[in-house]
């Protein structure tokens, strides 16, 4: 696994190759514009070609990089106004990655606020596909499993599957796999990880998966909470994290930490997670 962490882009994008490299990072994440606002970012002509030229010239030049898309987004949101605003959202993140260059772009996939799963799944799918009718991007999206608060989409393997069989695009999507999230989901990852992802492989099969939010879970199994900890110090525990840094299936694939603690707390568990992974591979 390529480990590495969130970097905050504050004072701009091309300041988090710096921040990555600072705190040990293979491979990172960002937020192409402040995920907690509509009004869309126009990026300048500087500012991509900065960006593809200093990841030219630093160590994640063959590492695939990740953003994050808004919060705000919701593709089965009810009232039409926030689904159209949701779906131009959508597309807009889409654009801003293609411009950037990066690989993936990790989505929640949506909160149907009382409508029920089936027409949640489906008003998701049916987003997807209108946005891809508009535009047809290189960066793949990639559906992140959410530990399922409230009325939220995607906290089942099987949601996501059937998602992505609906849209039927498979070279322009994947998964993300966040392990507080599935664990609060109520898969339990803690002592091994083999029924897991055989789980994962009847739903949307192993080669889906394409990143990894590494996280422990301050909430118990299927609590349905969603609140990062650190790694070995939430309720999943070290050994689950040292198991998985040891499966040499997902050894190209990005596993980013998204754990409270600034920069201090990322070095450290970057820094275990390496020393774990590196007993099974090296890079
Ligand atoms: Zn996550
Ligand atoms: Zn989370």
């Amino acid at each position: 696994m390529f480990l590495g962490c969130h970097v905050s882009v504050a004072g701009g994008l091309n300041n988090a190759f710096e921040r990555a490299e600072n705190v040990g990072c293979e491979a990172f994440q960002i937020f192409t514009q402040n995920q907690r606002q509509w009004k869309s970012t126009i990026l300048t002509q500087e500012q991509k070609d900065g960006f593809r030229i200093m990841r030219k010239n630093s160590a994640f030049s063959l590492v695939p990089l990740t953003a994050h898309a808004s919060y705000l987004i919701n593709l089965c949101a009810q009232e039409d106004e926030k689904l159209s605003r949701s779906r131009q959202a959508l597309i807009e993140e889409l654009q801003r990655c293609d411009t950037l260059g990066l690989e993936y772009l990790v989505l929640h996939p949506g909160s149907h606020g009382g409508k029920g799963e089936t027409w949640g799944i489906e008003t998701i799918s049916q987003s997807i596909m209108s946005v891809f009718s508009v535009y047809k991007p290189k960066v793949r999206l990639l559906l992140e499993t959410i530990a399922g608060q409230g009325t939220g989409v995607g906290f089942r393997f099987e949601e996501l599957s059937t998602i992505l069989t609906q849209v039927a695009q498979p070279n322009a999507m994947g998964v993300c796999v966040d392990t507080c999230h599935i664990f609060a989901a109520g898969y339990d990852i803690r002592s091994g990880w083999d029924s897991v992802l055989n789980q994962m492989d009847n739903a949307f099969g192993l080669d889906s998966i394409k990143v990894f939010h590494l996280n422990d879970s301050i909430k118990p199994l299927g609590s349905r909470r969603d609140r990062h900890a650190p790694i070995g110090q939430g309720m999943i525990g070290a050994k689950s994290f040292k198991i998985l840094m040891q499966e040499t299936l997902f050894r190209k694939i990005p596993g980013i930490l998204e754990v409270p603690g600034g920069d201090d707390v990322f070095a450290e568990n970057i820094k275990w997670l390496k020393s774990k992974r590196d007993l099974a591979y090296r890079l």
